[in-house]
């Protein structure tokens, strides 16, 4: 579409000096204003007078091209190349509020050379710069986005270069093999080599497949915490599952009625559970219906029951408990109306009372945690976990179809090894595909 082939030759264009504002618009104690490339000594000296000492933070009066006084703002300039775009980048600390940064961007953006940054494109400064891989460029977008400790604490992993490092291991230890094989390649000709250099390229794609292959084994771990846990409360109408959500939410949420099968669509709530991000979905009653719309409700329930890294079955306190599905956590409701104790397997809360609820989020947290497990997820979104089945797939071809042919067709061999190369470089962004940077900076927002 136009809007994409627009970005395309604005971003990759580079040249432009870019502005933005970095920190939420709205009325706020500070609001920083980033500008980066070029012409950044030049709106500097345009807005705040002689060029301040670099990376130390100046007091300025700045002004529009009028001479119009806009804010007092302490600015900061870090040059080329050492700073986090790698270009000259300046910073310019503003009072808060949506006036003041307004009249700062449309000064900036009225210089010429100097444009309103895209989504993301400071980030894409720095990975084009080198400063960053692009799996640190998506743990910024991470630790942005994170709600929760468990996310916050992913992200920095990930930032700190561990994904990365291990793909950039793997790459260069197959980037040898292939070596290996192409000086095979080259000698073969000359009669003898002397050594066998196949075998070594073999073990070592074979060795590399296996840890490939044990990381792609991870539950999806990684992208759950991402996107959130899904936690599905079910169970036959009137049972009180939106008056348990609600109460979970601690705010109205879902309809609470007295009258069955007044919940016909889906309602979902996020929520952090000790440092876990979840999202609570309250579902239709499930029960025999005829009616449509009640119908189609009750298959929603069910899609999202078949989902979900947890389900809790709900059902009355007195009432008979209808099949629950296998590894919901069974859940007695309505703890209040009666007095007998809950059966074996069951916790027992009433959402009127509060009676049970912290053992019931307790529960919940523990069977999530053991989904977790100890180990820290590497892959964190679904692009690493495409990239790394391909790798996996090339080097499959490379150990099990061809390891006799291999010696037959070495360049059979090269090219399954460079195609494991590249799906490996597609994750660090090694291999500089254009739309591979679009697609990821895309989601950022304007200013990071
Ligand atoms: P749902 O159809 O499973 O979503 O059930 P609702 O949450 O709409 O609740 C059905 C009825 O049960 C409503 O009249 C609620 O007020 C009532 N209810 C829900 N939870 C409790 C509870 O803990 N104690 C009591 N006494 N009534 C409840």
């Amino acid at each position: 579409s136009a809007a994409v082939i627009h970005v395309k030759h604005t971003v990759a264009h580079g040249g432009d000096t870019i502005c933005a504002l970095a920190t939420a618009p709205g009325r706020a104690a500070l609001a920083v204003v980033r500008i980066s490339g070029t012409r950044t000594r030049f709106a500097l000296e345009t807005l705040a007078g002689a060029l301040p000492h670099p990376r130390q933070m100046s007091l300025r009066r700045l002004r529009d091209g009028q001479g119009n006084v806009l804010d007092t703002a302490l600015v900061v300039l870090f040059p080329c190349p050492a700073s986090a775009t790698g270009e000259d980048l300046a910073e310019l600390h503003l009072h808060g509020g949506t006036g003041v940064s307004a009249a700062v961007m449309a000064a900036l953006t009225s210089l010429s050379g100097i444009r309103l940054a895209e989504p993301g494109e400071f980030t894409r400064r720095a990975v084009l710069a080198g400063k960053l891989d692009l799996t640190e460029a998506e743990a910024i977008a991470d630790l942005v986005e994170a709600e929760t400790e468990s996310q916050r604490r992913q992200a920095v992993r990930q930032l700190g270069g561990e994904l990365g490092r291990r793909i950039g291991d793997w790459r260069e230890r197959l980037l040898g093999a292939l070596a290996l094989v192409e000086a095979d390649l080259d000698f073969s000709d000359e009669g003898d080599v002397g050594d066998d250099l196949l075998g070594p390229a073999l073990a070592e794609a074979i060795s590399i497949r296996i840890q490939i292959e044990s990381t792609l084994n991870d539950n999806r771990i990684g992208e759950r915490l991402r996107d959130g846990f899904t936690v599905v409360i079910a169970g036959p109408p009137n049972a009180g599952k939106s008056t348990l959500l609600n109460h979970l939410a601690g705010r109205d949420v879902a309809i609470v009625s007295p009258f069955p099968g007044t919940t016909r669509d889906v309602l979902e709530v996020r929520c952090d559970l000790g440092g876990l991000p979840i999202t609570l979905i309250d579902t239709a009653g499930v029960r025999d219906s005829h009616e449509p719309i009640e119908r189609e409700g009750i298959r929603r329930a069910a899609a999202r029951m078949s989902e979900a890294d947890l389900v809790l079955w709900l059902a009355a306190a007195g009432e008979a408990s209808a099949d629950s599905p296998s590894g919901a956590l069974k859940v007695r409701t309505k703890s209040d109306l009666v007095s007998a104790s809950p059966s074996l397997g069951e916790i027992s809360v009433s959402a009127l009372t509060g009676a049970g609820v912290t053992d019931l989020l307790g529960e919940i947290e523990q069977q999530l945690r053991a989904l977790v497990g100890a180990e820290p997820a590497l892959i964190t979104r679904d692009r690493h976990r495409r990239a790394l089945e391909d790798c996996r797939a090339a080097l499959l071809r490379v150990c099990e179809g061809r390891v006799k042919a291999a010696r037959e067709y070495p360049e059979l061999l090269a090219q399954d090894l460079r195609d494991a190369v590249q799906a490996l470089g597609r994750i660090t962004g090694h291999v500089g595909a254009e739309e591979v940077l679009d697609r990821i900076f895309s989601s950022f927002c304007i200013g990071k």
